[in-house]
């Protein structure tokens, strides 16, 4: 089984959502809405649609990782169209401190009880995380981090990255 932990904000939904990417590489028009009470969400439905394709594979098992945390399968992927309703939820947020970010005491957590033979993280803030990243290649498993310009959120290339990965990791 492939987990593939997805953040929101910055990945899903490009910040701030006043200065949607034009110069994004998705066709088409962003859409900007608010959801669950977050104001002014934007996402593109081509990159949703190709996220769906990538990871309602069969063997592939999405996570939240995103402080929306409920909002997220609640709200989020119904606005959208994610199909991401009934994906588990890590939460976790409100015991966040400096130093010791809540989001990877929640995966090595889920990883630890889970065991999935892959792991993929998406999360703008990783690139600025070394204890994650470092904690992430020391798994003995494959594993593909993905840390969008916030600004731009996921990109084709990243949504391509994300699909080969499952793709050379399936039947695993
Ligand atoms: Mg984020």
């Amino acid at each position: 089984m492939i987990a593939v932990y997805l953040d929101v904000d910055g990945v899903l939904s490009p910040l701030p959502a006043f200065l949607v990417p034009p110069e994004s590489a998705w066709k088409g028009r962003w859409d900007r809405e608010d959801i669950a009470g977050f104001r002014d969400v934007a996402f593109h439905p081509a990159m949703i649609g190709a996220l769906n394709q990538a990871v309602t594979r069969p063997g592939v098992a999405p996570r939240w990782l995103t402080s929306w945390e409920e909002h997220a399968p609640g709200g989020f992927a119904p606005a959208t169209g994610l199909a991401g309703r009934t994906w588990p939820v890590l939460d976790g947020v409100i015991g966040d401190a400096p130093g010791d970010w809540w989001k990877l005491r929640a995966i090595r957590a889920d990883v630890a009880a889970t065991a999935p033979d892959a792991v993929v993280w998406a999360d703008d803030e990783l690139a600025r995380q070394e204890e994650s990243t470092r904690w992430l290649a020391s798994l003995d498993i494959p594993t593909l981090a993905l840390s969008p310009n916030e600004a731009l959120g996921l990109t084709p290339v990243h949504v391509a990255q994300l699909a080969a990965f499952i793709d050379e990791n399936t039947d695993r």
